[in-house]
């Protein structure tokens, strides 16, 4: 029998980080993961597909709406291939995850296909096209989520779907009912807006993005509605029904009267839940919580304390970033480290178009938290660069202590905010000030001169550009 020091079940962003780490660290280990492929959600049937077909319809939707502006004609019919487009995603995919064999390789990672159950806790059966037994000193549990959905759906994964049905329709919906104004439903229900469907988003919460600054979820509804998204919020699903190709949703409004939505498709993302199945966490004395999630202390170490937990399965965000600074965190652990991570610094970003991005606190929490805090923004519309390639919609908004002026939260709408969240990042993690950041020169013309324009604000309402 093989032994290790480390075992990883599962090769998401967690596990295959986590293996890259331990393995740097002189570590023997070892992924076990299900599928024939590695990478997970994330790179198989997640972050990337999405970005993907995100990329591929706004290069579309460019050609249709923005090109005859920029004085580019196409002369006939720009029209969309459905097919050529989500053979160049998987193609993306398949590079993807086969750039994770070639790291396993190089770092002399043991690689098994097959579901990984507990035997015990320093005991692993992995069963494959044959069945193997591993014995490992630690083991990182890093086995994901699932979609997760309503107790009256059906999904029958041909027009009732999920993410990751979605990321693989073979026709353009007529009118996509998306239950779930979170993150997946805008992101992939922009995919489709942009290719010509009809997309209703029904959020039983008061705002989508509800997670989030409420001034961000303000300003992406603006957006989506110009971008003529129908947006139901405060709407509580009752039933989801299939009759042939029609799909019928219930829903109750505000008010408390039923509404009715018909439509070919209906994507479900309310969100996901922890995959343990299969594990056998019981065997190995891996406690899990009300919530399906592995139960974890802040060394993020189970209820057995040589099998650690990491990523979607336990708590927090649910995001691949979240995930690898885990793996990297119980790697280090495990080696006799001292690593911390700070989750309050951990970003957030919806890849719709603008993009939004926020990391820190949101005024809601400093609210509820009685923190006094002063507020600067800046909207994108004001900047030569925005107007330079028609990307006017957006702000920046920077929430900075009232007496201290350090910064506690940023939050943006607008293009390039998923790259742009990365200086609030840094800035946070030095604990800078508003002021810091105005005093530092942003090139011009940039969208970065937003944030600096943003802290001008809240260093003493002295934005340049307003
Ligand atoms: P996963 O990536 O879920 O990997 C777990 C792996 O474990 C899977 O491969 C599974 O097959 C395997 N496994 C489970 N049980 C066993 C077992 N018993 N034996 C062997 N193998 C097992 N996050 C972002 O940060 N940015 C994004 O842009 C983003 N976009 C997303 C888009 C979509 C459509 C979706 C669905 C998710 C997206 N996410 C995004 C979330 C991101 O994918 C997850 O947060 C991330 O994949 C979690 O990583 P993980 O390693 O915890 O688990
Ligand atoms: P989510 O939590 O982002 O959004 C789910 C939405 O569904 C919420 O707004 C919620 O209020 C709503 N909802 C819940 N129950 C409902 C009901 N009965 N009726 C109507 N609305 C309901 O979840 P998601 O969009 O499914 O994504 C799942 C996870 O994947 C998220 O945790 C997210 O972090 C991750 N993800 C991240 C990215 C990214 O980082 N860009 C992209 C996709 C997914």
């Amino acid at each position: 029998m093989n032994s290790y020091d480390v075992a990883i079940i599962g090769s998401g962003p967690g596990g295959y980080v986590a293996a890259i780490r331990c393995a740097q660290l002189g570590l023997k280990t070892a992924i076990i993961e299900k599928y024939s492929t590695l990478g997970g959600t994330c790179l198989n049937v997640g972050c990337i597909p999405s970005k993907a077909l995100l990329d591929s319809s706004h290069h579309y939707e460019d050609a249709v709406k923005h090109f005859e502006e920029h004085g580019i004609d196409i002369p006939g019919e720009i029209k969309v291939n459905l097919k050529q487009m989500i053979a160049r995603k998987q193609a993306v995919v398949d590079t993807t995850t086969g750039g994770i064999d070639f790291l396993m390789k190089k770092n002399n990672i043991d690689v098994y296909q097959g579901l990984g159950s507990f035997k015990d806790a320093t005991h692993i059966t992995i069963s494959g096209e044959k069945e193997t037994e591993i014995e490992a000193k630690n083991t990182i549990i890093a086995t994901g989520s699932k979609p997760s959905s309503l107790p009256f759906i059906n999904i029958d994964k041909e027009r009732i779907i999920t993410s990751t049905e979605a990321l693989k329709l073979k026709e353009i919906p007529k009118h996509m009912i998306v239950i779930g104004g979170g993150v997946i439903g805008l992101e992939l229900g922009q995919v489709y807006k942009r290719l010509g469907a009809e997309v209703s988003v029904i959020e039983y919460m008061d705002r989508i993005i509800p997670t989030m600054d409420s001034g961000l979820s303000k300003e992406l509804n603006k957006v989506l509605k110009k971008q003529k998204f129908k947006i139901n919020t405060s709407h509580k699903v009752k039933s989801v029904e299939r009759k042939g190709d029609e799909i019928i949703v219930k829903a109750d409004n505000k008010k408390g009267e039923e509404v009715e939505f018909k439509g070919d498709y209906c994507l479900v993302s309310v969100g996901r839940r922890p995959y343990t199945d299969g594990l056998n966490a019981e065997a190995a004395g891996v406690k899990l919580n009300d919530k399906g999630q592995v139960e974890v202390n802040d060394h993020l170490q189970t209820a057995t304390k040589n099998i650690y937990a990491i990523g979607d399965v336990i708590k927090g965000a649910m995001l691949a970033h979240k995930a690898e600074e885990e793996g990297v965190f119980v790697a280090e652990t495990i080696a006799g480290q001292k690593p911390h991570i700070d989750y309050n610094l951990i970003p957030g970003v919806v890849y719709t178009w603008p993009e939004v991005a926020t990391v820190g606190q949101t005024e809601e929490q400093l609210k509820e938290a009685g923190v006094e805090y002063k507020v600067g923004q800046f909207p994108m519309r004001a900047l030569g660069r925005s107007r330079a390639s028609m990307d006017l919609d957006g702000f920046v908004k920077i929430l900075a202590d009232k007496t201290t002026d350090e910064i506690l939260g940023f939050h943006m709408v607008g293009a390039r905010a998923a790259d742009l969240v990365a200086e609030a990042v840094v800035a946070m993690e030095y604990r800078a000030s508003a002021e810091d950041i105005s005093r530092m020169s942003h090139a011009h013309p940039t969208f970065a001169e937003a944030v600096k324009e943003a802290a001008l604000a809240a260093t003493d309402n002295r934005a340049l550009h307003v």
